[in-house]
């Protein structure tokens, strides 16, 4: 006799990150992990520096933190759950709402936890195809049963960069029954244009099950700090506050992520760079002979005729310096993602892939 875990839990991997380190190359440039380049607002570093008493329990309840967050998008603080990263999050919703026998939709090539979260709960993660890397909601719909208690969209999506408007998403959720949730995972929000950009805010007041995630990890730079949030219907929000460790969020974070927030110069400057170096690195890659698929987060797609040149690419880069993310765990092993990186990064990318695409054998193309 041995112990033995729940159910699905030993079905699935663990979660591998972007790499951090090639043996034998000092500094490289790492560029897998969708982190950002411009780093935390200084303001946000200066406050994670100075003192804090670490002998007292954080606030349990992130008051300030909701109260600023509610602030800032004009949401309402009480609805507003804090975790530890974004995950946390999404680890709560399934733990809180599924369970065997229960079937949850993301996209082909989704973030890989939506299917982690959803097996260690026991339930049945379904990948559902898309139109051109893009979620497409017929499919979507046409998979939903009575078994159905979960669908998971990152807009955009991670890591094929692609999203959905407004008048999309509205249809994907008015295709769900009333005991299915619909979560919308913002990770990339920050990097989208945000006067256009479909949050979905006014979903989660209007109806009882859509919820939205958020995230300091990235464009907020505070990666190593794990904070993310959700924005919930009130009962689902008194849920995940029943579930949740009565201190999941540390002092530190909390305090740093005020001061972040407080900080939206930051988060303009961050996107402004992202999206100048994203259209420098792909026009620079179209010359080269890829074709880039548009992008609307803070990394793009490279794509080979076959999943043996991806590996190579990925192995060159590696060798000099630049660590892309190999996508093979994702479902696209002929595709590497690269993450908009500094401006010496991204040149150092280009000259790399330059010189690898002249080591391949004539009449080869890509
Ligand atoms: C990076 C990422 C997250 C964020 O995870 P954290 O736990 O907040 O660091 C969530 N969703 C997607 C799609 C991501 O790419």
């Amino acid at each position: 006799m041995k112990p033995a875990p729940k159910d699905g839990i030993l079905d699935m991997p663990a979660y591998v990150g972007g790499r951090d380190a090639v043996d034998g190359v000092a500094n490289p440039h790492k560029m897998s992990a969708n982190e950002n380049p411009l780093g935390a607002s200084p303001q946000a570093l200066a406050t994670l520096g100075a003192a804090f008493d670490p002998s007292i329990y954080p606030d349990g309840h992130a008051t300030h933190l909701r109260a600023k967050l509610a602030e800032l998008n004009g949401l309402k603080a009480e609805n507003i759950v804090c975790g530890n990263g974004s995950d946390e999050i999404l680890q709560l919703l399934t733990q809180a709402y599924l369970g065997p026998g229960d079937e949850v939709l993301h996209t082909a090539h989704a973030f890989l936890i939506y299917k982690l979260a959803s097996r260690a709960a026991g339930a049945t993660p379904i990948a559902v195809g898309e139109t051109e890397l893009t979620a497409n909601v017929d499919n979507l719909l046409a998979q939903v049963s009575p078994a159905t208690r979960m669908v998971f969209l990152a807009n955009p999506n991670n890591p094929t960069g692609t999203m959905l408007g407004r008048d999309d998403i509205v249809r994907l959720h008015g295709g769900l029954s009333g005991d299915t949730i619909l979560v919308l995972d913002g990770a990339y929000a920050e990097y989208c244009d945000p006067a256009h950009y479909p949050a979905g805010f006014d979903l989660v007041e209007a109806h009882d099950n859509v919820v939205t995630t958020r995230t300091f990890s990235k464009a907020y730079g505070l990666a190593a700090l794990r904070l993310g949030w959700g924005y919930c219907p009130p009962e689902i929000a008194s849920v995940l506050n029943r579930l949740r460790g009565p201190f999941n969020i540390n002092q530190p974070a909390l305090a740093t992520g005020v001061a972040a927030l407080d900080d939206q110069a930051h988060i303009v400057a961050s996107r402004a760079h992202n999206t100048h170096w994203r259209d420098w690195l792909v026009q620079q890659l179209g010359g080269l002979g890829f074709s880039v698929r548009p992008s609307y987060a803070n990394f793009i797609l490279l794509e080979f005729d076959s999943d043996a040149r991806a590996s190579e690419a990925e192995a060159f880069l590696c060798a000099h310096g630049i660590i892309p993310r190999g996508l093979a765990a994702y479902g696209l092993p002929h595709a590497l993602r690269l993450s908009i990186g500094t401006e010496e990064a991204n040149r150092a990318a280009i000259a790399t892939l330059t010189a690898f695409m002249a080591t391949l054998t004539m009449g080869q193309d890509q």
